[in-house]
């Protein structure tokens, strides 16, 4: 699984999808460029979102707000005090460590040692297999789940608690040791603010600090009563916004799954006191059916139920999707209550209270939100539709994006560069080109062709042969069963826009 992984990172470099940044200086880490195929797949992935909230639901609006805001927002948001990570350094390797996340990869080890010996036995007993019962009696998979609970129970207990020693404690109880030295020496655990900053301002005019957002929820709180009353909005209604965010995040690691600069689609829904656990279950809901209506398999997806709730929140859960390395979160789904607003009208020292004609009284209204990040999304879809496959003579590598989502909807191609096939090809994307993202391409054997197209995931290839000029007939391809038919020209705007639309 690592190593399909490595593939598919090696695989989004060379077909224009993902670049390192700055890499001919040997790059900037965690930070990334989208290439001219990653920034198609960008752009169909934030459409997929934005149509989905905004244009379905009548009571969702989108905002763009400003990525620099007044400073004291951070402080009434609680980002400059509480928005920490744990650190721990290893003496021997110098390395810095995010301590909640060498636990969390304790339990996930625990985890993967109790799921080796259930595939293990799965494959000796076949169908007679019986998993359930087999775990509640395996001693080895017995002893292993006594020490994930054992752990997962104090790890819990110290982020409750915020137990810096607790954490430090735990990585020396488990013998956790640095992943690239092998060693148990360890400094104490501390807390490292995630905001980058920056100065507004020349010195002469005296220059104020201010923070890069590390989340787009800000702008759409303080927004909030001027899009409610330029839009007549009534409660419970959602302000949606897609953009950049920024965090200095330590364990930069795996690829764009956690990057410094990011991208997030976040949408706020505000709705009447006591009504937000309700709302959180519906948008839990139609989240959940969001993701799996791309249909890369409804068991890749779950649930996962926070070990420690924000400062903001009274509940909250992660939509996980089965990455190469593990289930890890995609999106968040968080019922904020009405910490941001409150905390904004005491720092603001002005109303925000919305009032409910319905019930005749103002109040705050709750939050309940979802966020995902784009990049991360990106890297679920990649993960998701990469595949090797084995064909009669050679492999391929395909991707198997979803139509709706792929760079390239169609490749025309002419079978030869003569007899006036490539005029006919052109002829045909000019007609399309307003509809779907076109490629043109006669270079190479029509099977390298193919190969290509498969590996930057067209759906579609279309070729034109001598019979299109007699009868206006072509062969269209589909990439996932490579099956070909004979179509009309005239007709290859509607099957394609069939395949591409939702
Ligand atoms: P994590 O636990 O992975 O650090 P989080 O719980 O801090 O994430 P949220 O603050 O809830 O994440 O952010 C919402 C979403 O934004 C996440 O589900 C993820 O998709 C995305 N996201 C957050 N941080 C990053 C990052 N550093 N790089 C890429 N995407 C991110």
């Amino acid at each position: 699984q690592e190593d399909i992984f490595k593939k598919l990172v090696a695989h989004c470099k060379e077909y224009g999808y993902v670049f390192q940044s700055s890499e001919i200086y040997d790059g900037l880490g965690a930070v990334y460029d989208y290439g001219q195929m990653g920034v198609e797949l960008k752009n169909n992935i934030k459409k997929y979102w934005w149509d989905s909230m905004v244009l379905l639901h009548e009571n969702v609006v989108g905002l763009d707000s400003a990525i620099f805001m007044h400073p004291t927002i951070w402080k009434a948001s609680g980002h400059v005090d509480a928005f920490n990570d744990p650190l721990i350094d290893n003496k021997d390797s110098k390395k810095r460590y995010r301590a909640d996340v060498l636990i969390e990869d304790q339990l996930a080890k625990y985890e993967e040692k109790m799921n080796k010996e259930v595939a293990k036995a799965a494959k000796r007993f076949g169908d007679a297999f019986d998993e359930k019962q087999f775990r509640e009696t395996n001693p080895r998979v017995l002893a292993n789940q006594e020490k994930w609970n054992t752990l997962h129970t104090r790890f819990s207990d110290a982020l409750n608690d915020n137990n810096l020693a607790g954490l430090k404690q735990i990585i020396e109880d488990e013998g956790i040791v640095c992943p690239i030295s092998g060693s148990r020496n360890w400094t104490d655990v501390r807390q490292f603010n995630l905001m980058f900053a920056t100065e507004m301002g020349s010195t002469a005019e005296g220059a104020s600090k201010i923070f890069l957002r590390p989340e787009t929820a800000q702008g759409i709180f303080v927004n909030y009563l001027n899009v409610q009353k330029t839009g007549r909005m009534k409660i419970p209604f959602g302000i949606a916004q897609i953009g950049k965010a920024f965090r200095n995040e330590i364990v930069a690691r795996q690829f764009i799954f956690r990057m410094r600069e990011f991208e997030q689609m976040e949408m706020q829904f505000f709705v009447r006191p006591g009504s937000e656990l309700d709302w959180f279950e519906k948008w839990k809901e139609t989240r959940m059916k969001w993701h799996r209506a791309l249909g890369f398999g409804d068991e890749n997806y779950r649930f996962h139920e926070h070990e420690k709730l924000a400062h903001y929140a009274n509940a909250a859960v992660d939509v996980e999707y089965k990455f190469p390395f593990g289930f890890k979160e995609v999106e968040g789904i968080h019922s904020r209550t009405d910490f941001d607003l409150s905390q904004h009208e005491e720092y603001s020292g002005k109303k925000i209270r919305y009032y409910d004609p319905e019930l005749g009284e103002s109040y705050v209204p709750y939050v309940v939100e979802t966020s995902i990040g784009v990049d991360r999304m990106f890297l679920q879809v990649i993960s998701a539709s990469y595949c090797e496959e084995q064909l009669e003579k050679d492999t391929r590598v395909v991707l198997k994006l979803p139509p709706v989502l792929a760079p390239v909807k169609l490749a025309v191609m002419p079978l030869v560069k003569k007899d006036g096939l490539p005029e006919k090809a052109r002829e045909i994307i000019d007609e399309l080109k307003f509809d779907f993202n076109c490629q043109y391409d006669e270079k190479d054997s029509i099977g390298k062709r193919y190969r290509r197209q498969d590996a930057i995931g067209t759906p579609f290839c279309v070729t034109v042969d001598h019979q299109s000029a007699e009868d206006n007939t072509v062969t269209i391809r589909y990439r996932d069963t490579m099956e070909q038919e004979r179509v009309a020209i005239a007709d290859l705007g509607k099957i394609i826009g069939e395949q591409v639309s939702y």
